[in-house]
């Protein structure tokens, strides 16, 4: 049965991703995490697609009150048909879940990995999951992701043994692009907050507190907003 995204409105109440392990000796640990989507009570919605359960739940979480057709190409989805190998890179790149790792929890913060406790992970794998939460870190704290190459960083994590050498941290080209690419699928919106003529000297300082009022009367804190110019050598040309 194809979905129908219009019939599907209340993502929070009656979804749900029901997993269900194959009828087979040694099913895939994939099949712990993916499954269709059903709608109380225990009816099967789209039987053509698989869905992640981690996106889902997460989403779920994040936006108790979204429609599904709103937040559904943020959940990982799958034709029927798919290889597990997709889904199991999926769990891998979205959510650090290996096959070894399958019964752990499996969203851990940043300060988890300051636990005494890591215990087995291999170096490789520790790279990824530094790579991954050092991404995300920077995305919320908006701070550059050249702080891996700062010496008061790369100390900080050596002295607290979070990895031996400066070489276990990850790149700056690993946290972005690559792992921003495959955390964030970045959407462009286009707003205009106001259209006004701007009869003062063009001067920087002018510019800045005709923007800041205008950013205040919508209640945006300037401080959060990024500015970015462009061609500016053939606007300010002496
Ligand atoms: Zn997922």
């Amino acid at each position: 049965m194809p979905l129908d995204p219009d019939k599907i409105d209340d993502l929070n109440k009656t979804l749900f991703v029901h997993i269900q392990l194959p009828n087979v000796p040694r099913p895939s640990f994939i099949w712990n995490y993916f499954g269709h989507l059903y709608k109380n009570p225990r009816e099967a919605l789209d039987l053509d697609r698989i869905y992640c359960k981690v996106c889902f739940e997460k989403i779920k979480e994040e936006y108790p009150d979204a429609s599904f057709s709103s937040v559904r190409r943020q959940i990982g989805t799958y034709s029927a048909t798919s290889s597990t190998g997709n889904m199991r890179n999926h769990l891998l790149a979205m959510h650090q879940i290996t096959e070894a790792q399958a019964i752990k929890k499996t969203t851990k913060h940043i300060v988890s990995m300051f636990a005494r406790n890591r215990d087995t992970t291999s170096s490789s794998q520790l790279k990824e999951k530094l790579g991954h939460q050092l991404t995300l870190m920077c995305c919320k704290d908006l701070l550059p992701f050249s702080i891996v190459e700062n010496e008061g960083f790369q100390d900080f994590l050596i002295s607290n043994r979070i990895v031996n050498t400066k070489y276990d941290i990850p790149s700056r080209t690993t946290l972005s692009p690559l792992n921003l690419n495959k955390i964030y699928t970045l959407q462009q919106h286009q707003y205009s907050l106001r259209t006004q003529p701007f009869n003062e000297a063009h001067t920087g300082e002018s510019i800045k507190d005709l923007v800041s009022n205008v950013l205040n009367e919508f209640g945006i804190n300037p401080n959060n907003v990024i500015v970015v110019s462009e061609y500016i050598h053939q606007n300010f040309r002496n």
